[in-house]
C-alpha cells in the first residue's frame, strides 16, 4: 500500500486522483469473467472493448484506461494466454502502466493497451490485422496502437490500411519507424543519473553492468555502455541473439542462470517483466537496477520495498524506458523530428533524479515516488481539461 502525505513538502501526489493508484499491483489473482467490472473499478479503468471475428480468428481486447491527458496510447501484443482471464488481467495492468509511462514522460496522451489471444507464428496474418484495425478505427481516436510483443512495422501497416489510429509504421512509409534506440538512450539515461545519485558521478567507465537480453533494446544499450567503456556483461537465451551483440560490441556472455548473483554493479533487465522477485532481489549484489523491460518488479509495493532495504537504487522501469512512446508520440503529432524526440528522452536523466531524491525524502521506493509525480500531472492538467 503507497503511503500518501497530504503535507508533501515536494507537491508532488496528494488528494483523490491518487486514490485510483494507491493499491501497488500485486502478483494478482486471476479476474474472473464475472468480476470484470470490480477489476475495472478496481485499477479506474474508462473502457474495455471486445473484439471478435470468426473468419480470421480474431480475439482480441483493447483496454482503456485514462484519458485525462489525451486520447489513449500503447501497443498491441499477441500472446498465447492460458485462459481469457489472464488475457484481461494483462490489459489492464499493461493499460494502467500506459497511463503512468505517458503522464510521466510528459505526453499529451492518456494510457491504452491492446491484447490479441492467440499463437502470432501460427495465426497472424494479413487478414487478422486488418479486422483488428477496423475494430480500433470503430473507436474514433479514443485509442492509437503500436508494437508491442509479437507485433512488427509489418502488422502496423497492415492495420495502417483499415485505420489512421496507429503509430509505429515504417519510416518508408512516413512513420518513425522502430522504437527501440530511443527506447534504449532514455534507459541509458536513466542509468547514469541513478549512477550519479550512487556514485557521486555519472560517468560508467569500468562500471559493471550486466544487460539481461539481447534483443532491441540491450543491444542498442550496449552500443552506448561500450562508448562509454563501461564493463559489459550480457546474457541471452538464445545463441543467435549472443552472436550477433559478441560480433559487433565488447561484451562478456554470462549464463541466464548466474545472472542475479554475478559480480556486477548494475543490474539492466531488457527481456521479459517480473524478474525482481522473492527468488532473485537476495542474490543482488549490484548498486543499481536501470534497464528496458515493463513491468519488472513482479510485486511492486513488496520487491520495491525489498531492493530500497537492501539499499539498492531502482530506477523505474515505466519511467526510463518511455523513449519508445515519446518517439511513436511524436509520429502521431504528426510532426515527427527525430532530434525533438531526443531532446525530451534525454529528460528522463533529470526527470529520474528528482524520483529518486523525492523516494528519498519522503522514505518511500522510487517506484512509488514516480507514480506520485504521473499522478500530480494528471491530476494538474485533469483540472484543465475533461478526458477525451
Ligand atoms: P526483444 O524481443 O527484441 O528482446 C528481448 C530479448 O530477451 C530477446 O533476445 C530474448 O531472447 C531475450 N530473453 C528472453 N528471456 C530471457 C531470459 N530469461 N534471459 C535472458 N534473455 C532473455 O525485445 P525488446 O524490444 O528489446 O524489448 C525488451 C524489453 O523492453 C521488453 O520487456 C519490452 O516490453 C520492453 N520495452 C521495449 C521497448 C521498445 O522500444 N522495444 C519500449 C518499452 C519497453
Amino acid at each position: 500500500m503507497c503511503t500518501q502525505k497530504d503535507d508533501d513538502p515536494s507537491g508532488i501526489g496528494s488528494t483523490e486522483t491518487i486514490r485510483i493508484f494507491n493499491d501497488m499491483i500485486e502478483t494478482t489473482p486471476q479476474v474472473k469473467n464475472e468480476q470484470i467490472f470490480e477489476a475495472m473499478s478496481d485499477m479506474d479503468h474508462e473502457q474495455l472493448v471486445f473484439c471478435h471475428d470468426e473468419s480470421t480468428g480474431l480475439r482480441a481486447i483493447i483496454a482503456i484506461h485514462n484519458t485525462t491527458l489525451g486520447p489513449a496510447m500503447g501497443g498491441t501484443r499477441m500472446w498465447n494466454y492460458a485462459s481469457e482471464a489472464e488475457a484481461i488481467k494483462d490489459v489492464l495492468r499493461l493499460s494502467r502502466g500506459m497511463t503512468l509511462k505517458n503522464a510521466i514522460a510528459g505526453l499529451n496522451i492518456g494510457g491504452g493497451k491492446a491484447v490479441i489471444i492467440g499463437d502470432a507464428r501460427k495465426q497472424k496474418n494479413e487478414a487478422m490485422m486488418r479486422r483488428f484495425g477496423r475494430f480500433v478505427d470503430t473507436l474514433g481516436g479514443r485509442y492509437w496502437t503500436a508494437e508491442d510483443v509479437n507485433m512488427s512495422t509489418r502488422d502496423m501497416e497492415y492495420i495502417r490500411m483499415e485505420t489512421a489510429y496507429v503509430t509505429g509504421i515504417p519510416e518508408s512509409m512516413g512513420g518513425s519507424g522502430d522504437p527501440s534506440p530511443v527506447t534504449a538512450y532514455g534507459v541509458y539515461m536513466g542509468m547514469k543519473a541513478s549512477a550519479k545519485k550512487v556514485y557521486g558521478t555519472d560517468n560508467l567507465k569500468d562500471k559493471k553492468v550486466m544487460v539481461q537480453g539481447a534483443g532491441n533494446v540491450g543491444t542498442y544499450l550496449i552500443g552506448y555502455l561500450n562508448k562509454e567503456g563501461a564493463k559489459v556483461m550480457v546474457s541471452d537465451i538464445f545463441e543467435d541473439k549472443l552472436d550477433r551483440v559478441i560480433k559487433s560490441h565488447t561484451v562478456t556472455v554470462v549464463d541466464p542462470a548466474e545472472v542475479y548473483d554475478a559480480d556486477m554493479d548494475i543490474y539492466a533487465p531488457c527481456a521479459l517483466g517480473a524478474t525482481l522477485n522473492d527468488e532473485t532481489i537476495p542474490q543482488l549484489k549490484c548498486a543499481i537496477v536501470a534497464g528496458g523491460a515493463n513491468n519488472q518488479l513482479d510485486n511492486e509495493g513488496k520487491h520495491g520495498n525489498q531492493l530500497k532495504e537492501q539499499g539498492i537504487v531502482y530506477a523505474p522501469d515505466f519511467l526510463i524506458n518511455s523513449g519508445g512512446i515519446t518517439n511513436v508520440y511524436y509520429e502521431q503529432q504528426g510532426n515527427y523530428n527525430r532530434e525533438r524526440v531526443m531532446t525530451q528522452t534525454e529528460l528522463i536523466y533529470d526527470v529520474c533524479l528528482e524520483v529518486i531524491n523525492h523516494s528519498e525524502k519522503n522514505n518511500i521506493t522510487t517506484h512509488e515516488a514516480a507514480m506520485q509525480l504521473a499522478l500530480k500531472r494528471i491530476e494538474m492538467i485533469g483540472k484543465v481539461k475533461l478526458p477525451y
